[in-house]
């Protein structure tokens, strides 16, 4: 690091758990962000102040009116452009050092699995069922750590899967995709605006903590929060044997709450 840097991250480097060698392990580190809407924001903004060395922002679309209550990278002046584009711009006025790829498409097939393979940390800010399971599809096959977010009403939800440890659930193992899971999309539900905000910097939290491997990771429990009470839930997570996606290992399937 050179002098600007130890400045920069001068906040970091005080922290004992994190020092040079945990802010160096930072700017080394890819972040791919897949949505860069209400979650995507927070999450990116605080990865790019943190220093992360590179975010692949991925997003097919463009800023709208209705996005700019809870989606704060957008303003009103990129209204209409990509969301990608927004987002790049606002990274770089916070920290120009953080290389920015702008994907604006949203992520699949081999596109998708190419950008998880390259990442470290893999953060799902996107805002549907499809998407979330191709995500983890690809999180499972890469062994890649996924920090899954997720808000709609005053209701968030956030957790580890840790896909480097052969025996963490996946997302699928917790939400299977061939179940009638309701869905519920900011698209056209409301959305309480910190709501996005807390869960999207509480992945951002957790991806720099994997990045950085420090501390205890959301691994194996999902954090529910009722912004209304303001109350969090934490519910055990165990991987589900009969799971279509990470099956073949052979633990029982579990929730409990703790
Ligand atoms: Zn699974």
């Amino acid at each position: 690091m050179n002098d600007q840097q130890l400045l920069r991250y001068s906040r970091h480097i005080l922290l004992p758990q994190l020092g040079v060698e945990g802010q160096e392990k930072i700017l080394a580190a890819r972040a791919l962000v897949v949505g860069v809407g209400g979650l995507g924001s927070p999450a990116a903004l605080y990865l790019a102040s943190a220093g992360i060395g590179t975010i692949a922002l991925a997003d097919g679309d463009t800023v709208d009116l209705t996005n700019l209550q809870r989606q704060i990278l957008h303003t009103t002046e990129t209204i209409g452009r990509a969301k990608v584009d927004s987002g790049r711009e606002a990274l770089a006025r916070i920290n120009p050092e953080t290389k920015v790829v702008a994907i604006a498409a949203r992520l699949s097939g081999e596109s998708l699995d190419a950008e998880v393979a390259r990442a470290d940390i893999v953060l799902d800010c996107s805002d549907n069922f499809a998407t979330r399971h191709a995500v983890n599809r690809a999180c499972v096959k890469h062994a890649k750590p996924l920090v899954s977010g997720a808000g709609v009403r005053f209701d968030g939800q956030i957790s580890v899967f840790d896909l480097r440890d052969a025996e963490s659930p996946c997302y699928n193992c917790l939400f299977p995709e061939d179940t009638d899971t309701e869905e519920f999309r900011c698209a056209v539900m409301g959305v309480f605006a910190p709501l996005v905000g807390i869960i999207g910097a509480t992945q951002a939290a957790e991806a720099l903590k994997l990045v950085a491997g420090v501390g205890e990771s959301l691994a194996g429990r999902l954090l529910i929060l009722d912004a209304l009470a303001m109350q969090w839930r934490s519910v055990k997570l165990t991987r589900d044997s009969t799971c279509s996606v990470c099956c073949g290992r052979d633990q029982p399937a579990a929730i409990q709450r703790t």
